[in-house]
């Protein structure tokens, strides 16, 4: 979603430490500068010294979830990084954005944007709020119920294996599944909090803040200052978290386990991280379909370590192909945390179900998974009186 940066160009270098044989290091002198030195010469060496001699260290004893269980049950591996995207939120009725047929692209001719994408532009946002945030009502999710696959990864983490999750996600389901903030990078930023855009202000509101300005169809604005208020998600034109970039340095040097879930890897440098994993280093991919190979352009350049699921050089990609649930049931079900994980799912749903029923008065009644996004139009929080800060034009002033 935001723009590639100058730590975002350091993720493709990392790339280039390819598994291509035949491209030589002519054109690799340009972009190794910075924290991608260390990452660039690794990566050359190990392919200098690898060519065509000794394959890398084979850790899988067979490239298939039996394979990766085993694996994960043995002392190798300590450390597991989820890397996460818009499939593991849809089972919970939380549209993609990006996919076509959401018909996302076509509502917005009513809001009169110059381009569709300017809807998601920090510098149209700034001048124009309005239609984001109509957007934003229009899809809110009536229900914040994380999937199974979510807490599949909470397990991880209260097996002491995972090391971080990364996502794309924007929707804090992985918070609510009981993931904590150093568990998590929001690589794309998250709703869960918003922040006042006066430079010298940058006053923090909830969630629970911003739903109420969205549904009652007044601007956000700062209490303080009046300035513009924005959820802290990672707009075009934004940098990714500084987060982002420097955990990135350190987890994706002692990563044992990539699993890899609900994601085409189509959005940089986001989609980068799967090559920066060591080279033995497994790499699980749970998904609708194949995902993140080698793309044959960029392989012919030199450019690519894609993922390798098929080829007779394959040796550590494995690729379990359908719904991330269903994934996670059959991994969980291979390690022996099948009962577990459904128990978990059962109790924290209903204890969700109980909440939300409590406040169902308020608006927030449960609502099944939508089959379109107007299903939470439904359920309007009625705000009568607090539209009159609509004509404070105050906020006017952002930077
Ligand atoms: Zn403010």
């Amino acid at each position: 979603m935001a723009e590639r940066d100058a730590a975002g160009a350091g993720g493709i270098e990392a790339e280039r430490g390819s598994d291509s044989p035949d491209s030589d290091s002519d054109s690799e002198n340009g972009g190794a500068s910075g924290e991608s030195e260390m990452d660039f010469l690794r990566n050359l060496l190990s392919r200098t010294l690898g060519l065509g001699r000794k394959k890398p260290e084979k850790v899988l004893d067979e490239l298939t979830l039996d394979g990766v269980s085993r694996f994960m049950q043995s002392e190798k591996c300590r450390n597991v990084v989820c890397i996460v995207g818009a499939g593991i939120s849809t089972s919970a009725g939380i549209p993609d954005f990006r996919s076509p047929g959401t018909g996302l692209y076509a509502n917005l001719q009513s809001y009169n944007l110059p381009y569709p994408e300017a809807i998601f532009e920090i510098n149209y946002f700034k001048q124009h709020p309005e239609p984001f945030f109509a957007l934003a009502r229009e899809l809110y999710p009536g229900q914040f119920k994380p999937t199974v696959c979510h807490y599949f990864i909470r397990l991880l983490k209260e097996k002491g294996l995972l090391l971080r999750c990364y996502t794309q996600n924007i929707d804090t389901l992985e918070r609510v599944a009981g993931l904590g903030q150093e568990d998590l990078v929001e690589a794309h930023g998250t709703f869960f909090t918003s922040h006042c855009l006066g430079s010298s202000c940058k006053k923090q509101y909830t969630l629970d803040w911003m739903k109420e300005k969205i549904f009652s169809t007044v601007t956000p604005k700062c209490d303080k200052c009046q300035s513009l208020v924005k959820p802290d998600i990672v707009f075009f034109g934004e940098s990714l978290p500084p987060r982002f970039f420097t955990l990135m340095q350190s987890d994706f040097q002692k990563v044992d386990l990539l699993i890899i879930m609900g994601t085409s890897l189509q959005v940089q440098p986001f989609a980068s991280l799967v090559s920066r994993v060591p080279t033995n280093t497994p790499r699980l991919l749970i998904n609708k379909e194949k995902t993140g190979q080698s793309d044959p352009f960029m392989s012919l350049m030199g450019l690519s370590t894609g993922m390798d699921f098929d080829s007779e050089k394959a040796y550590r990609d494995v690729a379990w192909l359908g719904e991330c649930d269903e994934g996670c049931t059959a991994l969980a079900d291979l390690l022996g945390w099948k009962n577990e994980l459904e128990e978990l799912v059962k109790k924290e749903h209903s204890a969700i179900d109980a909440k939300s029923g409590q406040a169902g008065e308020a608006g927030a009644s449960p609502s099944p998974p939508r089959a379109g996004a107007t299903a939470s139009l439904s359920t309007p929080p009625a705000k009568p009186g607090s539209s009159t800060q609509k004509e404070s034009d105050a906020g006017s002033k952002v930077e």
